[in-house]
């Protein structure tokens, strides 16, 4: 089975209804997702939104047999099964130089943006050296955070350890011809990975 190894990241070409099975192997590893639609004409990028996702369906994140949204409120990718307790993060950035030097560490330090970064840098499809530019000028989507427990009390946020269990799977289908990029967090002064990074594994379906 294909891995996302421990603080790196991969990458998955989905055509529509082919489905990615992302599992936590280890049990409380968050991986950052992004998904970035391959469209038939050059086009600014359509990607999976987190914003235009609550905003559509009125909540933090879809249901089982509800979609995630892209930046035109179309379904991209729809959860259609999910073994974990079910708790996923769609509000914090993906980690980045800036966030670790505020935590005191090195600025070098492995990040999901850096990630993403290098894995739009080894796609092949054409357009991704669009999106490179994009992402070149500073540009980083919010991603989904699969299996990142944030607890929301009012208006405050804080990172807890997560919930998953070794084994625990999400299955998402693709609506569109897509790119799912996938990083395995490597956050490990906060509780985001329970402090120690991990590989996780996917397959598609
Ligand atoms: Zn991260």
């Amino acid at each position: 089975m294909p891995t996302i190894p421990a603080r790196r990241f991969a990458v998955q070409r989905l055509h529509i209804g082919q489905s990615i099975k992302v599992i936590d192997s280890t049990g409380g590893q968050v991986i950052d997702t992004w998904a970035f639609s391959i469209p038939s004409t050059p086009s600014f990028p359509r990607y999976m939104s987190m914003t235009h996702t609550r905003s559509t369906l009125h909540k933090l994140l879809p249901s089982i047999h509800e979609s995630f949204l892209d930046n035109k409120r179309d379904p991209i990718l729809t959860i259609t099964e999910d073994t974990s307790p079910g708790i996923h993060d769609v509000l914090y950035a993906a980690c980045s130089p800036e966030r670790y030097l505020q935590l005191g560490a090195d600025k070098d330090h492995d990040n999901c943006a850096g990630n993403l970064h290098s894995a739009v840098q080894q796609c092949t499809e054409p357009f991704f050296s669009h999106i490179l530019h994009f992402l070149e000028s500073g540009w980083i989507p919010d991603p989904l955070n699969l299996f990142m427990k944030v607890d929301i009390d009012g208006t405050n946020l804080q990172v807890l350890n997560p919930d998953s269990k070794a084994g625990d799977y999400i299955v998402l289908k693709a609506e569109q011809e897509c790119v799912v990029i996938m990083s395995a967090c490597p956050m490990d002064l906060t509780a985001c990975n329970r402090g120690e990074p991990s590989s996780a594994e996917f397959e598609v379906l």
